[in-house]
């Protein structure tokens, strides 16, 4: 085994930045902390300083940045605060490995910062590969970084592809050079997977937030309730395995037991399986291509005693039709699919839309935003902007079809 490895952890307080925290921790001998950033919960970051002494924190928010490094200097601990964009594009650059754990739009720089520096990059953060797909694999290939997927299909998937592919980097096509014929992309179906479609304009966010297996925050959950989940991780499974979305199959199996499958050429089906605990894929991303523990249990599969697999119902959830056609068309079109859905989903979050306008705002602001071809950053943020304030005029005028 080799030296130890410094990591940042962008996005540290939320559900996988904690999840991340606990396998660290199982392992001091192989991590340093490096950097903890958050947004808003500052009381769990000042209890992850004092667990871990990392070299720096950083809060998103640069006004608090002040009171909360006074609070941290008082309380004896040695970690300097930094804060806003800059801090976060510099502790992603400065750690051997980033885990870019920050939800949505807001991981985008920080994330390609770390992707940039050439560093190992374990990627949550699944919108900033939607919203920048070409510039983010480019720039993976040009710099020389490592990605490696956390999102637990895509991790998944990864496991079941050939070494010689695991091995390239992200840079060889398992299709082209691995006899791989299509990717079985397996979601739970959320929690509405039985209910009616009458039923589905009055469910609440609790309702929505309450995902049968897997324990996430409130904006994925949301997004696994709608099923854009998927239809994110179909774009998102593009770009990673280098493929069009016609070579994956998304397949409703609502025990989350099979996190995905790869069959190839002669007909063999590999399938990665486990208790649906998102410490696995962060341990084994974590330690690729060796492995360590990671603090989750065995599969009791007898206990479990039964898969189940269906068809996925694009009426009842028109975001995975949405999501393809954003794939299929490709340019921005997929960052103005995220920017629409970023915030007609906090608009759900709030009490100010419906759980079933949030496609209908997707779906308008699709309709009229401008797709281009994206040559910078610049110009997806500029279709990330652009989206965000057409969904809110639809939202606030609430002329939906
Ligand atoms: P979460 O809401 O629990 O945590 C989000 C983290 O990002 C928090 O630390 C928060 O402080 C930080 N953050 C939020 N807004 C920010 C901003 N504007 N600037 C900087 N930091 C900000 O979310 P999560 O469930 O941990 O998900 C994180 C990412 O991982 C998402 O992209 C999600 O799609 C992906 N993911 C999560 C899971 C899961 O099981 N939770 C599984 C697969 C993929
Ligand atoms: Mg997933």
């Amino acid at each position: 085994m080799g030296v130890m490895q410094s990591v940042t952890v962008l996005g540290s307080t939320g559900s996988i930045g904690v999840n991340t925290l606990d396998v660290l921790a199982r392992h001091p001998e192989r991590y340093s902390v490096y950097a903890l950033t958050a947004n808003r919960s500052l009381d769990t970051l000042f209890a992850q300083l004092e667990q871990f002494s990392p070299r720096y924190a950083v809060l998103a928010d640069i006004e608090l940045v002040q009171a909360f490094a006074e609070r941290v200097r008082k309380a004896g601990l040695p970690t300097e605060i930094l804060g806003g964009e800059a801090g976060l594009c510099t502790v992603a650059r400065e750690a051997d490995v980033t885990m870019a754990a920050i939800v949505g739009a807001a991981g985008l720089l920080p994330t390609m910062a770390a992707v940039e520096a050439g560093r190992k990059v374990l990627l949550a953060n699944k919108e900033a590969l939607v919203m920048a797909g070409p510039l983010f694999m480019d720039a993976v290939q040009r710099c020389g970084a490592m990605l490696l997927p956390i999102d637990s299909e895509h991790n998944a998937i990864f496991q079941c592809l050939p070494m010689q592919v695991q091995q390239g980097n992200g840079q060889l096509s398992p299709f082209l050079h691995g006899g791989v014929k299509r990717v079985l992309l397996t979601g739970s179906g959320g929690p509405f997977r039985n209910t009616a479609s009458a039923e589905l304009a009055d469910v609440t966010p609790d309702q929505a937030c309450a995902h049968p297996n897997w324990s996430m925050g409130r904006k994925i959950s949301v997004d696994s309730a709608t099923m854009m989940n998927k239809g994110l991780e179909l774009i998102e499974a593009c770009w990673l395995f280098h493929t069009e979305p016609a070579n994956i199959d998304i397949i409703v199996h609502p025990q989350s037991v099979i996190h995905s499958m790869v069959e190839y050429i002669d007909g063999s089906v590999l399938a990665q399986l486990g208790n649906p605990d998102m410490r696995t894929p962060i341990a084994h991303a974590l330690a690729w291509p060796e492995r360590v523990a990671s603090g989750v249990g065995s599969l009791d599969i007898i206990a479990q005693a039964r898969l189940d697999f269906e068809a996925p119902d694009e009426e009842r959830f028109p975001c995975l039709r949405l999501a393809r056609e954003a794939a299929v068309r490709g340019g921005t079109a997929p960052a103005v699919l995220n920017a629409a859905n970023e915030v007609a989903v906090e608009a759900f979050l709030d009490g100010r839309l419906d759980f079933t306008s949030i496609a209908k705002v997707i779906e308008q602001v699709m309709a009229v935003v401008v797709i281009v071809e994206p040559h910078s950053l610049e110009d997806v943020q500029q279709a990330d902007r652009e989206s965000r304030v057409c969904a809110m005029k639809f939202i606030l005028n609430k002329t939906l079809a």
